[in-house]
């Protein structure tokens, strides 16, 4: 018996008492006119409640009904997605799916379709109900994709049923069979990104609530899926930088390190744990001046790369050579955010690169300059003289070098020429030039106020070279030609007057030094 029936026969049954009632009150009861009234509208207030239930209350019922399970399907929702989104993401999309779904009686389906490119493919579907075949197609075809964009572009929802006043399109596109299709297209950012499909048993179409449900649903897939691409792309760049030969480091605006990869834990020797928090300024050596530093801050704060090889200094104290590469790191609103470094260790090239300028500009044996370096020096030292200082030269050979060789062998001539060359390094200031010249022949090159110190200073160099000993040999000596650059000489002249001033000494006894000038007066 169904429940219509058995409420017309509660109403027939009610209505029969009553009138019952009424009469037996009205004919054997004599009641006053009062009381028969009040009795009168008892027993019509009686006969009317079934009715007042079903068309008043029950409605009203429905309605709180329908809210609260709209209202609950609305929280668990947005229960969704709060934690890790990564971990099976799968299973939350489905999830969402479900929450959405099950908040209707008439959903059988419910499923997303992902726009790539010009073509919709099924994504993900939860089938609540299989008593119907499942028809939705797992991929829209390229004409159709666009017909259906185009229908989606500025709609909030699609509704269309199998039947003559549905859009024909749609229902072969969605192979709708029976029921309804309720389509919800998803959007991020305002571009057309995909959209939840939702197959139902029924034809009436959505309230504006559940509607509203429906949409939430679709706005918290689409983000999650943009968020979880989004993080995907960043584990893969993240693996990049972590596998990466490249030592990375990434800074703050004001050069604090946020991010540093195992290469740069490996050329920097501090760990991660270490370097987080910290300045970049951990690694200076000191080798750079605070021109260098002005100048690359200057660079990357106005927005450009800045390249350059560092002298770094490692965890253990060691110097590193790092040929490093800077850049800005912007936001959406082209404001620099952060730093990033990339760099790679080139200690080995650099110490190669060393040795062979090394072996380009010093001389082997005595490891002091050879003659390739002499015209860069004259250069220089032209350009600081003065009307105070002038630039002399002394050229000096070893005395009696082949009687040095000849008696105590070629290996004890070059334990000489080794001896003198460093003895004379030693005896010269810093901004002094010494060159191994050719055999056993030297110049200095020096800036000095006159005459008469330079004489000073080339006695005192001869003074240190014959007062030495040098293993069984007796004593050597040196003797030394001295010439002055006067404005308008030539090099050529100045090396000149300098050799013709060492002959003299050679000539006048050896072990002795000479000016050139001296030498014109005689
Ligand atoms: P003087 O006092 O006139 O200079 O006489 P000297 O014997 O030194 O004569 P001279 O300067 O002409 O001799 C140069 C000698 O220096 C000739 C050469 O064998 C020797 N010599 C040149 N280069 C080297 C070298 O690298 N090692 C050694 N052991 N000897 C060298
Ligand atoms: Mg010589
Ligand atoms: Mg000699």
């Amino acid at each position: 018996m169904s429940f219509k029936t058995i409420f017309v026969k509660l109403i027939i049954i009610v209505a029969a008492i009553e009138f019952i009632l009424m009469t037996s009150f009205h004919f054997l009861l004599l009641l006053p006119p009062f009381l028969e009234l009040v009795v009168d509208v008892f027993l019509l207030a009686l006969l009317s409640t079934p009715f007042i239930y079903h068309f008043v209350l029950r409605p009203i019922e429905a309605v709180f009904i329908r809210q609260k399970k709209l209202e609950e399907s609305m929280l668990h929702l947005s229960n969704q997605f709060i934690d890790n989104i990564d971990h099976e993401f799968d299973k939350k999309l489905e999830s969402v799916l479900k929450v959405a779904s099950d908040a209707f009686n008439d959903i059988s389906v419910g499923a997303i379709y992902e726009l790539n490119d010009t073509t919709y493919r099924q994504y993900h579907r939860y089938i609540k109900n299989d008593k119907y075949p499942l028809l939705l197609p797992n991929t829209i075809d390229q004409e159709d994709t666009a017909y259906l964009n185009d229908k989606l572009q500025h709609k909030q929802s699609l509704f269309f049923c199998q039947n003559e006043d549905s859009d024909q399109h749609l229902i072969k596109i969605f192979n709708v069979k029976n029921g309804c299709i309720l389509i919800l297209p998803m959007f991020s950012r305002e571009i057309l990104e995909g959209f939840i499909c939702f197959q139902t048993f029924s034809t009436q179409e959505f309230h504006h609530d559940e509607l509203l449900i429906l949409m939430f649903a679709a706005q918290m897939i689409i983000n999650a899926m943009k968020r979880h691409a989004v993080d995907q792309q960043l584990k893969k760049y993240s693996n990049a930088l972590m596998q990466t030969g490249d030592a990375v480091c990434i800074t703050d605006k004001s050069g604090i390190i946020e991010y540093v990869n195992p290469a740069f834990e490996e050329l920097s020797k501090y760990k991660q744990n270490e370097l987080i928090g910290q300045k970049t300024s951990i690694m200076r050596s000191g080798f750079h001046d605070n021109t260098f530093y002005d100048g690359l801050w200057n660079t990357i704060e106005s927005g450009k790369q800045f390249h350059g090889d560092f002298v770094n200094k490692n965890k253990s104290g060691i110097l590193y050579h790092e040929e490093k590469t800077i850049s800005s790191i912007k936001n959406d609103e082209g404001e620099v955010t952060n730093y990033l470094s990339t760099g790679r260790d080139i200690t080995q090239r650099k110490a190669m690169e060393n040795a062979l300028r090394e072996l380009a500009t010093k001389d082997k044996l005595t490891n002091v300059f050879n003659r390739n370096q002499c015209d860069l020096f004259y250069e220089n030292l032209i350009e600081r003289i003065d009307k105070e200082h002038n630039l002399y030269l002394l050229l000096f050979d070893i005395d009696n070098f082949k009687h040095i060789n000849d008696t105590f062998g070629h290996h004890q001539g070059d334990s000489v020429l080794k001896k003198i060359a460093s003895l004379v390094q030693e005896a010269i200031r810093p901004e002094d030039i010494l060159i191994r010249w050719g055999g056993e022949e030297f110049i200095i090159m020096s800036i000095s106020e006159n005459d008469h110190s330079i004489q000073m200073f080339a006695e005192r160099i001869r003074i240190t070279v014959a007062s030495s000993t040098y293993d069984e040999i007796p004593q050597v000596t040196i003797s030394i030609g001295l010439s002055k650059h006067d404005t308008g000489m030539s090099k050529e002249m100045l090396f000149e007057q300098a050799d013709q001033a060492m002959y003299h000494a050679k000539k006048e006894g050896k072990n002795r030094v000479y000016h050139f000038r001296d030498t014109q007066t005689i």
